[in-house]
């Protein structure tokens, strides 16, 4: 390498990282206006009952309706809202609107639905968290039981006593915790004992090969059996073939999402796979 070739690369270098940075600076700058300019949408995958095939429940999640990028995934810019702190307001009008979402199935008839929302580490730091949770399903004459708050283990890994504590307030008011991409990172046994978790979502990384290997299968075969001992319903996320169904169905594995079922849709596309 020339001195000269040097010197051209790490222009070029800075060049892109001022790139990125201002990329990054005006995505910030949009999502603090987004929530007011009404951007946010919230889709629906729907959980399937392994037992009956038939849809027990429904996630919520957030898309961007950016005005000129068109459409921004979540991974694209919940880390910078949580940079900002905007997940705190963006996180409220997610769990409202999926309160008043599930108030409207609920009144269309159906019943026994259950809508489930992620939740960011920042939301928990809150203080009156617990209060507003509440009073929104008071708002919308809600039981508890019929939301169910994903958290990941980045949360746990923070772990004191005050989140703790709202995890047991939240649960008091009816409210059910799951543990979203077990499998993924650490996934502590000990999480397990401490929180008291309904559900624990199996991540996609090994649902995806567990028709094809032994290892994936023997650990989503344990996770379940042991979810049956402690009281746990067991989600396997991200199904996308039926021989990935077939290995779920034989292991007993309570509920079941993915594309082999549906994509996250529109709430008119969603109602539409139930009639
Ligand atoms: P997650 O909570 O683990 O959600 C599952 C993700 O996997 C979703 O991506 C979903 O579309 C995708 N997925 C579902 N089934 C399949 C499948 O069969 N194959 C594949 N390849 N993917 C599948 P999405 O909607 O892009 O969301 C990504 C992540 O963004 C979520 O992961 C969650 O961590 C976060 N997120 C989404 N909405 C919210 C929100 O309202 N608040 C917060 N704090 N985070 C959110
Ligand atoms: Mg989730
Ligand atoms: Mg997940
Ligand atoms: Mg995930």
């Amino acid at each position: 390498l020339t001195k000269e070739q040097g010197k051209n690369d790490f222009q070029i270098f800075t060049q892109e990282m001022m790139e990125k940075a201002n990329e990054t600076f005006s995505l910030q700058r949009d999502l603090n206006r987004a929530l007011v300019n009404n951007e946010f949408e919230l889709y629906y995958q729907p959980k399937i009952s392994a037992k009956d095939g038939q849809i027990c429940g429904a996630e919520a999640l957030i898309r961007w309706n950016h005005p000129n990028l068109g459409m921004i995934p979540p991974n694209d810019f919940i880390h910078l809202a949580e940079e900002s702190g905007m997940i705190v307001p963006i996180g409220d009008w997610v769990y409202q609107e999926a309160c008043r979402q599930l108030r409207r199935w609920k009144e269309a008839g159906k019943e026994q639905i259950k809508i489930s929302v992620n939740f960011s580490t920042l939301q928990f730091l809150q203080k009156d968290l617990v209060k507003r949770v509440a009073s929104f399903l008071e708002e919308n004459d809600i039981e508890g039981k019929w939301i169910e708050i994903e958290i990941t283990e980045s949360i746990l890994v923070h772990s004191d006593q005050e989140l703790l504590n709202k995890v047991i307030e939240l649960k008091k008011i009816g409210i059910q915790i799951a543990l979203d991409d077990f499998g993924k990172g650490y996934s502590s046994l000990d999480y397990l004992r401490k929180y008291g978790f309904n559900t624990i979502k199996l991540d996609r990384s090994f649902i995806s090969d567990i028709d094809t290997n032994e290892e994936s299968a023997a650990i989503a075969s344990f996770m379940i059996a042991l979810g049956k001992k402690l009281n746990i319903n067991i989600v396997a996320e991200g199904v996308e073939r039926k021989e990935q169904l077939a290995v779920l169905k034989k292991l007993e594995c309570d509920e079941l999402q993915g594309y082999l079922f549906s994509k996250p849709v529109r709430i008119a596309e969603f109602e539409k796979l139930w009639m």
